[in-house]
């Protein structure tokens, strides 16, 4: 008997001991990875929030733990950063994480309550509060996030949007939006677009706010111009030379005109990189307004998306008046809706379906963000690691040879006197080959309210990015309003793509 207490005192104190080394190498985890993790085993302030509402947790990318509610994650922010690096991480994570509609903690509300399948009437809510939620593993990574949202707010911009994915697979790496949660109390956008929705805050920019898209458009009508090459004279349309005077007179009246003025002599490939509105709104107009539709709606404008199984409120726009002129035409090809009666409204998340296609043979792959769901104790799988898909019906489906003659436009773009020659260099001086369309959409007004006393209206404009990286399967999609500068949207991209390019590495 003595020898066996013996024992027992000797265990207990070897394993005090083991304790003691464990405790020691979580520090150093946490110490290192501080800027990382919200929250860890030793983070007791949320072990007990987390416990308290028994509800599971959000796991980063970094394997980061983000409880499930956004007011214990700023709570849990503020309690380990300086009040402005808290807030910052909080509007960056905001929308992805924990917006009311599309957030995932809304979307996978049922596994952090422990629900593996539906409710029903039998789970009732006292069950559901006291039952172990579940973890949901995300495919977003939180440090890409937060560099993103920063990378967004040094643009300037009023407003802005962005995703970053991996066009292979479907899984979203970033997604974020400005402005963000941290105006706090109701602000009311002083942009029109906004006038009937909510606060300019609680807008999802990503997945439910359409932007003019400027010369992104043109990846349509090339695609348009590509399949109908034959229909419009253009057999050959490699060898066709295009000549912009810097404006061009439309049948019918009006003017076209390219912002930097004449272009010169142009193949088809030059006139995509160099975005010349001439030659496209040339090619817009023999298209005609049904075959630049067609070609359209297969790439998904006008078409319902879905995110996470839902469907998105939001789609892109593209219609025509039935007796459409030319000038309006050519515009709408060039990317700018220029008359009331024209819709052309891009959405940037249907934007990276679109890019993602492209660069992956053709065929879009079906986002998503949540790789898998586990137990909190142990992680053992609840629901298994998502298999990528692809976009299901027509939409998004192009044949593999149109989809390669369009990356080689893109990747046009970033070569010498390309529009994104700037991150194309940057991108091979690290090994790689970025492909990419860039857009700056003028509006035609921009009606900023004044307190009660009406509109101030003035131009504005938008500033986009849609491209990808060639040997890493990284996508992007930036549309920036009223930066300060042209170039805002490339800019985020130099920065964001290699970050994006690490983290799938
Ligand atoms: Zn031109």
């Amino acid at each position: 008997m003595r020898g066996a207490g013996l024992a027992a005192k000797y265990f207990m104190w070897i394993a005090l001991g083991l304790c003691a080394v464990l405790l020691a190498e979580f520090n150093v985890l946490v110490v290192k990875n501080g800027d990382l993790w919200i929250s860890s085993g030793l983070n007791g302030h949320l072990q007990t929030e987390s416990a308290r509402a028994s509800k599971g947790r959000l796991i980063d990318r970094e394997g980061g733990v983000w409880p499930s509610r956004a007011d214990d994650a700023r709570a849990a922010l503020l309690a380990q950063k300086d009040t402005e690096q808290a807030q910052t991480e909080m509007d960056a994570i905001y929308h992805s994480f924990f917006d009311p509609a599309y957030g995932v903690a809304q979307l996978e509300s049922r596994r952090l309550f422990g629900m593996k399948d539906k409710f029903s009437g039998f789970t009732g809510l006292s069950r559901l509060e006291t039952r172990k939620g579940y973890d949901v593993t995300l495919t977003l990574s939180s440090s890409l996030t937060i560099d993103l949202f920063q990378a967004l707010r040094a643009t300037g911009a009023s407003s802005a949007a962005a995703i970053v994915g991996n066009y292979a697979t479907g899984e979203i790496l970033a997604y974020t939006n400005l402005p963000s949660v941290s105006v706090g109390t109701a602000l009311v956008s002083p942009y029109a677009e906004d006038y009937d929705r909510k606060e300019a805050w609680m807008l999802n920019r990503v997945l439910r706010v359409t932007y003019q898209p400027g010369s992104i458009q043109k990846i349509a009508t090339a695609l348009a111009a590509i399949r109908y090459k034959a229909d419009i004279g253009l057999p050959d349309l490699n060898r066709v030379i295009f000549t912009c005077e810097g404006q061009l007179e439309m049948p019918g009246g009006g003017t076209i005109y390219c912002e930097n003025g004449r272009h010169g002599d142009l193949t088809f490939t030059q006139a995509f990189a160099r975005s010349c509105n001439c030659a496209f709104a040339m090619i817009a107009d023999q298209l005609g307004p049904e075959r630049l539709m067609e070609m359209c709606e297969e790439l998904g404008y006008n078409q319902s998306l879905t995110f996470m199984d839902k469907t998105i409120d939001q789609q892109s726009r593209f219609e025509l008046p039935p007796q459409v002129t030319s000038f309006a035409l050519g515009w709408s090809g060039a990317g700018q809706g220029v008359t009331s009666d024209v819709q052309l409204q891009t959405l940037p998340y249907h934007m990276l379906l679109l890019t993602g296609a492209i660069a992956n043979g053709g065929q879009a792959r079906q986002p998503y963000a949540v790789k898998d769901v586990v137990t909190r104790d142990g992680g053992k799988i609840v629901i298994p690691e998502r298999k990528p898909s692809y976009v299901s019906g027509k939409t998004l489906a192009l044949d593999a040879v149109m989809a390669a003659d369009a990356r080689a436009l893109m990747e046009s773009v970033c070569g010498e006197n390309g529009t994104a020659a700037a991150l194309g260099s940057q991108m091979k001086s690290m090994g790689f080959t970025a492909a990419a369309k860039t857009g700056t959409a003028e509006f035609d007004v921009t009606a900023r309210r004044l307190d009660g006393q009406g509109y101030d209206f003035t131009r504005g404009f938008n500033s986009w990015i849609v491209c990808f990286v060639k040997e890493i399967p990284v996508a992007m999609v930036v549309a920036a309003q009223n930066p300060s500068s042209q170039s805002a949207a490339v800019n985020v991209a130099r920065e964001i793509l290699p970050k994006a390019i690490e983290v799938l590495r």
